[in-house]
């Protein structure tokens, strides 16, 4: 895939409030490298309840703002993030939730997913015991975390319009 600009990344995210995109943290673009990245997920380091996703969608580029949950999972228990489908412990997994509307206050609808906490799903599927992450297995998890976060961001994009 080819590079991103920045006013490109920062027009690309169908549910941010104006504040939210003054004060977006630029991830390193110059490292990012599309063809191991279903998407491009970070955190905001000023604020651990910000995170933002990034992917390709065809030629463009759609993405969605989330919010952590504050505190985490009980640790000692393992989650599944339901984008990549690895289970992990409880304490690498977070509720993140996507605004839905009211993108000029606080208050609206949202919807909630278990997101792997660092939003590295691509780094996730490609992590493990060898005899686990062989080519096909990485293609096949690839495929099906590139669906789900279609599905999470297009579903985020037909709620922001009909609100
Ligand atoms: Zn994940």
């Amino acid at each position: 895939m080819r590079e991103v600009t920045e006013s490109e990344l920062r027009s690309c995210f169908v549910n941010a409030t104006r504040r939210e995109l003054e004060q977006l943290p630029m991830p390193g673009l110059h490292e990012t490298i599309w063809g191991e990245r279903e998407y491009l997920g970070w955190r905001d380091p000023r604020s651990n309840r910000l995170g933002y996703m990034v992917h390709w969608r065809g030629e463009e580029l759609i993405g969605v703002v989330v919010h952590g949950a504050p505190g985490g999972l009980r640790p000692g228990i393992a989650a599944m993030c339901s984008l990549c489908h690895s289970t992990q412990p409880a304490t690498q997994v977070r509720m993140f939730s996507a605004r839905l509307a009211g993108l000029d206050g606080d208050t609206g609808s949202s919807m909630g997913t278990y997101i792997c906490d660092a939003l590295d799903c691509s780094h996730i599927i490609r992590t493990g015991p060898p005899h686990l992450v062989t080519s096909d297995r990485i293609a096949a998890r690839a495929e099906s975390l590139l669906e789900r976060v279609t599905r999470f961001t297009g579903r985020v994009e037909r709620a922001i319009r009909e609100s």
